[in-house]
């Protein structure tokens, strides 16, 4: 079974993490509740700084439903396809803005059950959404906070679904409008999906339950294995067979 972080040291955990990052914004660029959440449709599966590139640009032409839905999917596609599953996102996001304009005034609607309405938004956009625009305090695990709830043991589970509904049990209440943030930004900085997070560096190791903690010294040892790993490979060399064998003896005697 998975081991649990007690809940004074989840509070311990959080109470770090802020006094590090007293006020953690998003690193996405957007303007509004509509380019955040266009912003957060472009999102999935793509880096933040891939699609702040995209949109800096994209909203300067583009940053209502109405002027969205106009571009159309063809031209939206012109500034997005640099973002990975671009034609994808872009039907997504002028249908989403087409159904803010038809079923929504015009604006972006604020429950979750009407925002997973929208075409390309699920659990996860939606949390982002009332969090970050609405200020609900809302988890929306990603990748990153999925990562970081196992390790650490403050909210393990197998799906993203659990980690969620297990932070919310544990995360003190004054934690929890910023939560996904600390969360989100210590999963991409130090707790990192490579072998060896950043342990040495991490203001919470001594709560945190992760069993392969990485030790002082060892990424660097991680990254000259790598060099070396690197290096080009010997060419093998076939054994000749028997004929060959024959010629090149004769050869050498004559
Ligand atoms: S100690 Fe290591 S595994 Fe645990 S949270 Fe910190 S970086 Fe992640």
């Amino acid at each position: 079974m998975a081991r649990k972080m007690t809940r004074k040291n989840v509070a311990l955990m959080f109470q770090r993490l802020c006094e590090h990052s007293p006020s953690p914004k998003t690193e996405l660029y957007y303007k509004d509740p509509f380019t955040l959440v266009v912003a957060v449709a472009l999102s999935a599966q793509a880096t933040d700084e891939g699609v702040n590139k995209a949109t800096k640009v994209l909203f300067d032409v583009a940053d209502t439903p109405e002027k969205m839905a106009a571009l159309g999917e063809k031209k939206l596609g012109e500034y997005v396809k640099t973002i990975g599953l671009w034609r994808n996102k872009a039907k997504n996001v002028v249908a989403l803005s087409k159904m803010i304009i038809d079923d929504f005034g015009g604006e972006v609607p604020q429950t979750r059950e009407e925002l997973e309405k929208l075409p390309g938004v699920g659990r996860k956009t939606a949390n982002v959404v009332m969090n970050v625009a609405f200020g609900a305090p809302t988890i929306a695990v990603d990748t990153h906070i999925f990562r970081v709830g196992n390790r650490t043991g403050a909210a393990p589970g197998k799906t993203p679904l659990e980690v969620e509904k297990g932070l919310e049990k544990v995360v003190p209440e004054i934690y929890l409008q910023d939560a996904h943030h600390w969360l989100i930004l210590h999963g991409r900085y130090i707790c990192t999906a490579m072998k060896a997070p950043d342990c040495p560096n991490c203001k919470i190791a001594d709560l945190c339950l992760y069993k392969d903690k990485t030790k002082p010294g060892e990424k660097k040892l991680k990254k000259k294995t790598k060099k070396l790993a690197g290096a080009p490979k010997l060419r093998k060399v076939k054994p000749k067979s028997k004929t060959k064998r024959k010629a090149t003896k004769k050869k050498k005697t004559a």
